[in-house]
């Protein structure tokens, strides 16, 4: 070969293209993810997801995702861009690409996805941490799961159930930005009361009503065992309720010239502890009580919220 057929061989443009869908299909499922939906794809027709997005060893496709999942799976590019969110970047004028990208992942309710004529292990984009329950089946989905059978049927406890609702309420009353902060302050706090074992009691009384099916041994359950979460779920939900409530008069300041013992005051009418902390435990427990308050406050003037709410969460749940 000559020098200058050479040359003209290493600039021919040479794209491979995969022309044909697979034998099998899968439909998308709402919210689903990229990676799940080239897995659940590559499991239909028995192969693996690697292949699917590398179709040759020695070429780079040059496909898009939204091009080369239209191509595989035959499915309409208007159904892909709905459902898998990640594609709409390639496809804006059909559906806008999420403002925020939602970089949170969860499974997706196994009910859910059964209803929609889907198998296997679907993982979808989620807005938020706490969106842990599915409303409509009353599925505890994600959190501490770690497959898809481990996800737990709340109907013997339907206070998790109603705990989520709260959780939601308060989301549409005060907005996402506040909340998501909120929750996440409040499970650390929380999570710091369970192992000093002052709030134990409420969700051992759960414990007891869910049949825990796929425990082996008799050691006690970790702090984060999904059964641990689940039942620690609706105090945690009541509680971020109450520490969204005080932020919000402390805030426009209206808890009164002491704030402190108010705070406190109205945590102990909420909670029951399991026992009355003496020592140095409940100087901490003031304390950090406060100072969760008072940060949360500095969120609600960060954002400013106005006081739209100020009741206490309801004992009921
Ligand atoms: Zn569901």
């Amino acid at each position: 070969m000559t020098r200058s057929a050479a040359r003209l061989v290493t600039t021919l443009p040479f794209t491979p293209v995969i022309t044909r869908p697979l034998p099998g299909t899968v439909t998308p499922f709402p919210n689903e993810t990229v990676d799940s939906y080239i897995s659940r794809l590559a499991s239909a027709n028995r192969t693996t997801p690697h292949i699917l997005r590398t179709p040759s060893h020695w070429l780079r496709c040059p496909l898009n995702d939204l091009e080369l999942l239209e191509l595989l799976s035959g499915q309409p590019r208007t159904s892909l861009v709905w459902a898998l969110p990640e594609l709409r970047c390639y496809e804006p004028g059909i559906a806008l690409p999420p403002r925020t990208p939602d970089v949170i992942t969860r499974f997706a309710c196994r009910r859910c996805v059964w209803q929609a004529g889907g198998t296997g292990t679907v993982h979808v984009h989620a807005p938020t941490h706490y969106d842990l329950v599915c409303l409509r089946h009353g599925i505890w989905h994600s959190e501490g799961v770690k497959a898809i059978g481990q996800q737990i049927d709340l109907a013997p406890v339907p206070e998790v159930i109603r705990a989520q609702m709260l959780i939601n309420r308060l989301e549409r009353r005060h907005g996402q930005r506040f909340i998501a902060e909120c929750y996440r302050v409040c499970e650390r706090h929380w999570a710091e009361l369970d192992r000093r074992g002052l709030v134990r009691n409420g969700a051992v009384a759960l414990l007891k009503r869910l049949p825990l099916t796929d425990i082996n041994d008799l050691r006690p359950l970790g702090p984060h065992h999904r059964f641990r979460r689940v039942t620690r779920f609706p105090q945690l939900a009541r509680f971020t309720a109450l520490v969204a409530s005080l932020a919000l008069r402390h805030a426009a300041n209206t808890l009164g010239e002491k704030a402190g013992p108010t705070i406190l005051a109205e945590f102990e009418r909420t909670f029951q502890l399991d026992y009355r902390p003496r020592s140095i435990t409940r100087p901490w427990m003031e304390t950090a009580l406060i100072h969760v308050v008072v940060t949360m406050a500095d969120v609600v003037r960060m954002l400013r919220l106005s006081e739209t709410d100020t009741s206490t969460p309801s004992r009921s749940i």
